[in-house]
């Protein structure tokens, strides 16, 4: 291969860093200015130049420029700045570059599968440059983050979800794969758009919707095996818990919006509990929001509740309650409550609003994840207060504008006496002359180290004991300092460590119950994972 090629290839690009042997040897004399610069300092200069962007898209244009030219160099920078930079390659800023997909659109990334497709999703699937993928996330845009349908415009997002399951979690880039599957928008501003870049029609749905994902779920399985890990991501919540269902027996398949965040929330909890005492079983738990979020957190409690005091299911979900746009979940309600509610129709009187609700079931723990801001008001978190020390408060509707309290609000209502943990990130609060920490539930603790346990032991169906092995992991990370912090999330910048022990769990689990491919089992699964883990640093070229 030609220098000039090698420069123009993202995954060997070393820039400046090549050094003066592999100049000669690679045909890059010329090619570059004399100077030879270390990873080191170019990771310096480029941590500098971002830090003069004043607008976080600027900040996220130029991290997506940098992975197009030097893949090592954008991991490196990822991952020794973490903290800083979650927010623009993900959430929140990644939204913002969906809703101006269009516009800032340079350089196609990932794969566009469309109606046009059906019939030929193999063959898109055969026209993209690597052979070997291990994780796949996919989305078909209609809920993108709290912003709706954003249609192909979705792309953003599993673009930025893989990057963070390298960065995060130490899968190899080469083997993963972004895809967006258009079925047409309902946005209509969108359809309206001169340079839209999706289908310009409205969602397909029923039979033709099922059809093409279908024929999806089936081709990646028959081109890269079963053990490639199909992520669903944003997508609206009667399809997400449909196609979990209908594929989690045949495939390997997870959602994040479900599964993730109940695994992520339940270590919250866990940690909590550490603080508040007492075992999940001995407190109520009272959700705001009954959708992907919130179902999948009540359904992974319950699971883990059945499983410490050896009852039923049946018998766990009673310690749990939902509210949705009509209020309590209850039986009354149950023909027409959606499928996924109805586990959650509990006898008892209907109740409208949540603080009644709230002095009703007098829960110990409080979630929210209704998507609706400020709905934990005075009156709530003082109601909560009033029958627990220590209330816990989990105000996670995203972003930040939409959260249901702040933790400035959830300890002044509760005189510093409240756990708290938000969906997004809060700085720390004085109160009393105390720094109080209010934890991330942040669902980019767990599914990075989830990823990698499944792939690094080839496993092919998704258990939920692996999500409770995972949960479990990150609790397990929380130190008592932390703790005494008021901390129930371990710091982000010890991430690669934290997912490095999630993934020996999850893999762990996966060997118990059969269903791990590689073998023989690694003696050691943490040693083993880190080994497995995606290093940014150049390798010399001979
Ligand atoms: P979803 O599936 O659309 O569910 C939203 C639920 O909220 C539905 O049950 C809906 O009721 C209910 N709801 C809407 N308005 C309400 C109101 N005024 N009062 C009471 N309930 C109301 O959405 P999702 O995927 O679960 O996400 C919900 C929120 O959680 C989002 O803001 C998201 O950002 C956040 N989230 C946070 C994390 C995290 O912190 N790690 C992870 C995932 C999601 P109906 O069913 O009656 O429509
Ligand atoms: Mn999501």
């Amino acid at each position: 291969a030609s220098g000039y090629t090698l420069l123009r290839d993202p995954h060997h690009n070393k820039g400046l860093a090549f050094t003066e042997k592999e100049r000669d040897i690679h045909y890059l004399r010329g090619l570059l200015p004399p100077a030879v610069i270390s990873q080191e300092l170019q990771e310096k200069k480029l941590l500098h130049t971002l830090r003069q962007y004043e607008r976080p898209l600027q900040k996220y244009m130029a991290l997506m420029d940098l992975q197009e030219r030097n893949e090592k160099l954008f991991y490196k920078l990822l991952i020794n700045n973490v903290e800083e930079l979650l927010p623009f390659v993900y959430t929140p800023t990644v939204g913002e570059a969906c809703q101006k997909f269009g516009s800032i659109f340079r350089h196609p990334q990932g794969l566009y599968i469309s109606l046009k497709e059906r019939g030929k999703i193999l063959e898109v699937l055969k026209n993209w440059p690597k052979r070997t993928i291990q994780v796949i996330v996919v989305t078909d845009g209609e809920r993108i983050l709290g912003l709706g349908d954003l249609g192909c415009q979705g792309m953003g997002i599993p673009v930025g979800k893989l990057a963070l399951y390298t960065a995060l979690g130490g899968v190899r880039p080469s083997s993963c794969l972004p895809v967006t599957i258009d079925v047409g928008t309902n946005n209509e501003e969108l359809l309206k758009e001169e340079c839209y870049i999706g289908l310009r029609q409205k969602r397909a749905t029923g039979q033709e919707y099922n059809e093409l994902l279908h024929e999806f779920v089936c081709a990646v399985k028959q081109n890269y095996g079963e053990k490639v890990l199909i992520q669903f991501e944003d997508f609206a919540n009667h399809n997400a818990f449909e196609l979990l269902a209908r594929y989690r027996s045949t495939h390997l398949v997870f959602n994040d919006d479900i599964q993730g965040t109940a695994a992520v929330v339940l270590a919250g909890i866990d940690a909590a509990l550490k603080i508040v005492r007492g075992s999940l079983y001995e407190h109520t738990f009272l959700f705001h929001g009954a959708g992907e979020a919130g179902t999948g957190i009540a359904e992974l409690i319950a699971l883990q509740m059945s499983k410490q005091n050896k009852i039923t299911l049946e018998e766990a979900r009673k310690k749990i309650w939902l509210i949705d746009s009509k209020g309590l979940v209850v039986s009354e309600r149950m023909e027409s409550l959606q499928q996924f509610k109805k586990p959650w129709a509990h006898e008892h009187e209907p109740v409208k609003n949540l603080a009644d609700a709230v002095k009703e079931i007098k829960p110990t723990v409080l979630i929210g994840c209704s998507g609706i801001g400020k709905t934990f008001t005075k009156e709530v978190i003082e109601a909560m207060a009033s029958f627990n020390k220590n209330p816990v408060i989990f105000p996670l509707s995203n972003p930040t504008s939409q959260s249901e309290c702040t933790p400035e609000e959830a300890y002044t209502w509760s005189k510093g006496c409240a756990i708290f943990a938000s969906g997004s990130p809060f700085d720390p609060v004085e109160y009393n002359g105390k720094t109080l920490v209010p934890g991330q539930a942040n669902n980019a603790y767990i599914f990075p180290g989830f990823g990698l346990g499944l792939v690094i032991s080839g496993t092919i169906r998704v258990h939920d004991d692996m999500l409770l092995a995972a949960s479990e992991a990150l609790a397990g990370q929380v130190t008592e300092e932390d703790i005494r912090k008021g901390m129930i999330y371990p710091p982000i910048s010890k991430i690669r460590k934290i997912s490095a022990h999630i993934a020996a769990n999850v893999a762990a689990k996966a060997y118990e119950l059969g269903l791990a491919t590689h073998l023989p089992q690694p003696e050691n699964l943490l040693k083993f994972g880190e080994s497995c883990m995606y290093s940014p640093l150049y390798r010399n070229y001979r």
